[in-house]
């Protein structure tokens, strides 16, 4: 067995263990930074991602500072809102039906913005996420569901400049580097063992900083602890976050946290791959433009409010709501009033479409759903659309329909305009709810709430932030945040223990 020593190792090579190991060389550490995944696969989920941010904000000044080269005309077209500290925590409360740790909630927003500025102190550029944020309607933007900021290149242009950074500070990187084991002794964590070509080796450290992600790819722990019918979910991102750091530092006596029978779940092509695949076309999977339409089930019945608030508040607990149909998928049907806006992966190759000119041909086509029970869903679905009401894709529009069992609160269009299009859909895990207790310093934390000396955690790992439900571009931020902190903490503590 190889021996190596190092102030602080962070295990992982996503969002999360990159800001936490630019942070500890801030601190003068030696760090080194564990992959498991290969130099090719590397930067987990945050790859994967959009590179979506959600940061508290003031208006259009305080985009500014983040977009220094925002145009007048974008300026002049475009209405940023705000997002205070108190928008932000009110969503975070209400969304996770306020099971929410406080204490991270408040670290996680009131570390927001400032985390976004000294992203770009390490080289990351951010712009105004047009499109997606914000539909052109009627000539002019206006930015909902508390987002703004896309970090450019999407995820893949954010790890890339993190990685640039990590280089330029030090950070000695190890590809298809596989933490197993946390070594601990007397004063508390001393290293980790780790799996390199099939072999064994230790690594000492004076810290360590546990940030390799959920449990989303490892099947069996998806049934065990989601549920049954979770192993059939298809995986949107990396397969290399299996629950590792969470089994470690379990091992050790941490705290278990948050909610285990929980995750991120969307919508997603029904016949996607197992895992996604950063080289492919990973992206082509969303089906996030559901508030637009309808998504029904085998049996032609709706099942969700698709309109019952922006996207970016349904869309990471609907993916639930898909797995939970019989036989775990389901359709989304639009007209063609609103295929302008379907977002642009529908149009990729691999979805599962089907398009007519008569909801009958539709429903005909869509073979695995019951005509008859689809067909009176939209003719109830039509007859109670609030007709008098403008369509505004921007704001919650109030078009809705009334006097159904479940009714649609907004953008309820009629579906009646030929073409229709129907895309059919399953449930696509982004990553798990439950996992590891931290104090605000990122500490780890035992089962008596002390912290367990040198050891540190961030990420999608950690338990308490999220619950049912998730806030669109959270994960990031998160990751960020609790990432800088737990580096800045473990690169402190090196020098000292
Ligand atoms: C398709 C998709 C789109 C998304 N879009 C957004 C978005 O726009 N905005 C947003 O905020 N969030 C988004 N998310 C969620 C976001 O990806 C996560 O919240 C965030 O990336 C988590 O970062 P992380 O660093 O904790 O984990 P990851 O980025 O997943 O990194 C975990 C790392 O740990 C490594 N690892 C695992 N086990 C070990 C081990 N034993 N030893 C060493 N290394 C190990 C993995 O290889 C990986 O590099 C999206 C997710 C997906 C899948």
């Amino acid at each position: 067995m190889e021996d190596r020593a190092f102030d602080v190792v962070v295990v992982g090579g996503g969002n999360a263990a990159l800001c936490a190991a630019l942070a500890a060389t801030e601190k003068g550490a030696r760090v080194t930074l564990l992959e498991r995944a290969p130099e090719e696969k590397r930067g987990g989920n945050s790859r994967f991602t959009g590179g979506g941010f959600r940061m508290v904000h003031h208006g259009v000044q305080d985009i500014k500072h983040v977009v220094p080269d925002l145009s007048d005309a974008d300026i002049a077209r475009t209405d940023f809102g705000e997002y205070t500290a108190e928008n932000y925590l009110d969503d975070l409360g209400r969304i996770t039906q306020y099971y929410i740790d406080p204490d991270l909630a408040e670290t996680l927003v009131r570390n927001s913005t400032d985390t976004v500025h000294w992203l770009m102190g390490r080289g990351v550029k951010f712009l105004p996420n047009y499109g997606r944020q914000a539909y052109n309607h009627e000539g002019r933007f206006k930015f909902f569901g508390g987002v703004v900021i896309y970090a450019n290149g999407g995820g893949s242009g954010l790890v890339e400049s993190e990685y640039k950074a990590a280089a330029k500070h030090g950070v000695m990187v190890r590809y298809g580097a596989r933490a197993t084991a946390i070594l601990r002794g007397k004063g508390g964590v001393e290293g980790l063992r780790v799996l390199v070509d099939g072999a064994e080796e230790d690594i000492r450290a004076r810290a360590v900083v546990l940030a390799c992600g959920g449990f989303e790819s490892n099947r069996e722990w998806r049934a065990r602890y989601l549920g049954p019918g979770w192993d059939m979910a298809k995986v949107r991102g990396t397969r290399y976050n299996t629950g590792d750091g969470i089994r470690m530092a379990l091992d050790i006596g941490a705290q278990s946290y948050g909610q285990w029978s929980g995750a991120h779940a969307v919508a997603w092509e029904r016949y996607a791959n197992d895992y996604g695949d950063v080289d492919g076309q990973h992206s082509a999977g969303y089906r996030h433009s559901y508030p637009f339409g309808l998504m029904v089930n085998a049996n032609g019945e709706r099942f969700v409010d698709e309109g019952e608030d922006f996207r970016n508040y349904t869309y990471a607990k609907y993916g639930r709501a898909v797995l939970q149909q019989p036989g775990g998928y389901a359709w989304q049907v639009f007209d063609s009033q609103v295929l302008y806006l379907l977002r642009d992966e529908y149009k990729m190759r691999g979805a599962t479409k089907v398009r007519a000119d008569t909801l009958e041909e539709l429903v005909d086509k869509m073979q695995d759903v019951n005509p008859a029970g689809f067909l009176k869903t939209i003719r109830d679905y039509n007859a109670t659309v609030k007709r008098d009401v403008r369509f505004d894709p921007n704001i919650k529009d109030g078009k809705a329909t009334v006097g159904l069992a479940l009714d649609k609160s907004n953008w309820a269009n009629t579906l009646e305009k030929p073409p229709f299009e129907a895309y059919s859909v399953g449930c696509g895990i982004t990553f798990t709810f439950g996992g590891l207790k931290i104090d605000t310093a990122g500490h780890v934390l035992d089962i008596e709430d002390a912290a367990i000396p040198g050891l540190y955690a961030a990420g999608e790992l950690v338990g308490g932030l999220f619950y049912f439900n998730y806030p669109g571009s959270a994960g990031l931020m998160a990751g960020a945040v609790f990432g800088r902190i737990a580096g800045r903490e473990a690169g402190g503590v090196a020098q000292r223990r």
